[in-house]
């Protein structure tokens, strides 16, 4: 089935420009330097799937005019992936099911239904609240003819999820992807890797070391996300290899999911 993948942001979690950061980045002219949070979103079968909910959703969603949303998908509970949780409110009024499905990690689910309380809590009584319900995810997850499937990614000493959905894979946030991840990845046409900068980083990947995940795992494409203002889109770009470029906000790709 095809899908469509747009990405909704491509930054890092204070994104790019960085408040008060007087770089070239920050300050470049061209619109790929400036990069929202990260999150990505999938439509096929006319239904539309994000993952992560960043800061930044509500622009995101009004840049690429999204009327509805079918669930969404975590990798993680740091604030740059969910924080944007309350802006679903406007979509989730119109599920047709009622309820969002949003779908993370048991421990992740924990977290977001005590982070996020006055949501979860029945006997919050001010009404104006997300038409969401929490879904653990134990094993893949078929969701309208696409099988999501949790691939388990080390982000300084947690493991987090990324997923691999068909031909398409998205990690984000990882310093190490063991070895029983990596093989969940062959055969990919298109994976997203976290990319934060060239310089080493105890939570994040580098250039340098996902360059290393590409070698192992050989995708057809491969784009970087996550990345701060150590990288300048065009000058970065030509300096990599054949294949792998850095991924921007409203980049939009076609594959098999
Ligand atoms: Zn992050
Ligand atoms: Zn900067
Ligand atoms: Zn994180």
């Amino acid at each position: 089935m095809r899908a469509t993948l747009t990405v909704l942001g491509s930054g890092t979690s204070m994104g790019v420009p960085t408040i008060g950061c007087n770089c070239s980045v920050c300050h470049s002219s061209d619109p790929r330097d400036r990069r929202t949070r990260p999150s990505i979103m999938l439509r096929y079968n006319e239904q539309t799937v994000v993952i992560d909910t960043t800061p930044d959703f509500r622009e995101q969603a009004l840049r690429e005019k999204i009327t509805r949303l079918d669930a969404v998908f975590y990798t993680h509970t740091h604030a740059d992936h969910i924080l944007g949780i309350d802006d679903l409110r406007p979509l989730t009024y119109h599920h047709p099911s009622g309820k969002l499905p949003l779908y993370a990690a048991p421990d992740h689910c924990d977290f977001l239904r005590n982070m996020f309380r006055y949501i979860f809590d029945a006997n919050y009584k001010f009404g104006g609240l997300p038409k969401v319900e929490l879904k653990p995810i134990e094993a893949a997850v078929e969701f309208h003819g696409a099988r999501f499937e949790p691939v388990t990614v080390i982000h300084g000493e947690t493991p987090i999820l990324g997923f691999r959905f068909g031909s398409g894979a998205y990690l984000t946030d990882h310093s190490d992807v063991p070895r029983e991840s990596l093989d969940k990845l062959r055969g990919l046409d298109v994976l997203f890797l976290d990319a934060l900068r060239y310089k080493p980083h105890p939570t994040h990947s580098t250039v340098e070391q996902s360059l290393r995940i590409v070698d192992e795992v050989n995708p057809k494409r491969t784009f970087f996300t996550h990345i701060c203002h150590d990288l300048p889109h065009e000058e970065t770009n030509a300096k990599l290899p054949v294949g792998v470029r850095l991924a921007y906000d409203g980049m939009k790709l076609e594959l098999e999911i």
